[in-house]
């Protein structure tokens, strides 16, 4: 169990090497200590290493928005879990819904990535969430128990406690629309349930995704149900993005 909210940024395919690295240290620089929340940038892949040295010393993590299931070989444009240990990444990203949606990623491919890059010693978000068109025929629970079951059947009572939930509806992603505060306290429960139907201990830890912004944040933030946030386009704005961080310093754990 998490004591800390996790603010978690995905930069998606923005900010090369010289502008992440500029980024990450006004981010350094502005920022405040941290008692309730952990933050955690993921960069593209090319930026990740400078932004890791970049940020080295400090309490912010670096990780990576995707991972491959092999430690090396011949999988032209993929990047080894190890490769990411190496540059001092804690963290990957697996199941995004833009991986899904238009690199052909599955629950499957998104439970090997998740194995691979539990057992090079990194915590894994795994991104679930149903598209527009399953939530309006009333399917949203069958996608996300789909999404999890290859995922979760996978852990350990161990690795169980590396891994992280983001529900991500596909519809909120990058579109400025959130799911209602009913819609997202009844889709975590219902995560709830299928975490404690596979027999893992305790409760997982769940995200909310999904235009988030500094003026929709505090209510979904202040919801039991939700342990911190994915966010994609205010992350990569310093000013919203601080601004996303002092909101959770200021929502109780
Ligand atoms: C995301 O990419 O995971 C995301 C939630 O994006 P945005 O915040 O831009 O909707």
């Amino acid at each position: 169990m998490r004591t800390k909210h996790l603010l978690a940024g995905n930069w998606k395919m923005n900010l090369g090497p010289t502008h992440a690295r500029s980024y990450a240290a006004q981010l350094k620089e502005a920022i405040q200590p941290l008692s309730k929340t952990d933050v955690w940038v993921a960069p593209a892949t090319i930026s990740a290493a400078v932004v890791a040295e970049e940020l080295k010393g400090t309490a912010l993590q670096v990780g990576a928005q995707n991972v491959h299931w092999a430690d090396s070989g011949a999988f032209t444009g993929e990047t080894s879990p190890l490769f990411l240990k190496d540059i001092g990444a804690t963290f990957t990203l697996t199941g995004h819904s833009e991986r899904r949606q238009f690199f052909g990623e599955t629950s499957e491919t998104t439970a090997q990535r998740t194995q691979a890059a539990l057992k090079a010693g990194l915590e894994v978000i795994v991104c679930i969430g149903e598209m527009e068109s399953e939530r309006t025929s009333g399917l949203t629970k069958r996608v996300l128990e789909e999404q999890l079951q290859p995922v979760l059947a996978g852990l350990s009572a161990d690795t169980a406690t590396k891994v992280i939930l983001a529900y991500e509806p596909v519809w909120a992603i990058g579109t400025g629309k959130v799911a209602s505060i009913t819609d997202i306290q009844e889709t975590h429960q219902h995560i709830q349930k299928v975490w404690a139907s596979h027999n893992l201990p305790g409760t997982a830890v769940i995200l909310y995704g999904g235009s988030i912004n500094p003026t929709n944040f505090a209510e979904i933030l202040a919801l039991e149900e939700v342990h911190g946030a994915l966010v994609g386009g205010a992350s990569i704005k310093l000013d919203q993005w601080l601004e996303l961080i002092a909101i959770a310093e200021r929502t109780g754990v």
